[in-house]
């Protein structure tokens, strides 16, 4: 191959990948709160007045705890469904619950009113709850441009699970049975038996 079709190659190459990678959706900016700012995908707007009211009723009582004191709004994007979220965050072979995550301070949320076969839109409400946690814990970082890496997973994951009040009588006996089975490390063990997560 001769050295200019190989540059031109590799220029497509690249910006084919470039193009690939960058997100198509078009976000409309929909609603800024007191805390939040909200951008939704086409056909996920209704979606976002029930997410400010759940995540505005959190905001208080979750930077409280975190001794949080945020400068400024937290982004969050809604969108459209399952299928768009997973192939957003690059991960097509995601489980049906897999509806959240954060970039740095910004919360990504599957539509709460179209969550796809596994949650129920509460469940999708709670997960959004539990992502503005790791987005806080990420502000009180200063990790605001990649996921937190500087806290222990269990750690930045029991938080999360704390906040959004998922740690249902259900799920504590579940990892309770987990622990004694030595499922996980000896010092995540402990954790989970003392009163640190409740
Ligand atoms: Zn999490």
């Amino acid at each position: 191959m001769k050295l200019a079709s190989r540059v031109a190659c590799w220029f497509l190459a690249v910006v084919s990948l470039v193009s690939c990678s960058r997100s198509r959706i078009n976000w409309i900016l929909m609603d800024e709160t007191e805390h939040f700012t909200f951008y939704a995908a086409n056909s996920a707007e209704a979606a976002v007045p029930p997410l400010a009211h759940e995540l505005e009723a959190s905001y208080d009582r979750i930077t409280k705890d975190l001794q949080v004191a945020a400068a400024g709004r937290f982004p969050v994007y809604v969108f459209p469904d399952i299928e768009t979220y997973h192939q957003a965050i690059g991960r097509l072979d995601a489980s049906a619950s897999s509806v959240g995550t954060v970039q740095g301070t910004a919360v990504w949320l599957v539509s709460p009113l179209n969550p796809g076969g596994a949650l129920d839109s509460q469940s999708v409400l709670t997960a959004g709850v539990h992502e503005f946690t790791h987005a806080a814990v990420n502000y009180l970082n200063g990790s605001l441009d990649q996921n937190n890496y500087q806290i222990p997973i269990w750690l930045n994951e029991g938080l999360a699970g704390y906040e959004a009040r998922q740690m249902t009588p259900d799920w504590r006996a579940r990892i309770a049975q987990r622990v004694a089975d030595g499922a996980f490390p000896p010092s995540v063990a402990t954790s989970c038996l003392t009163d640190s997560i409740r």
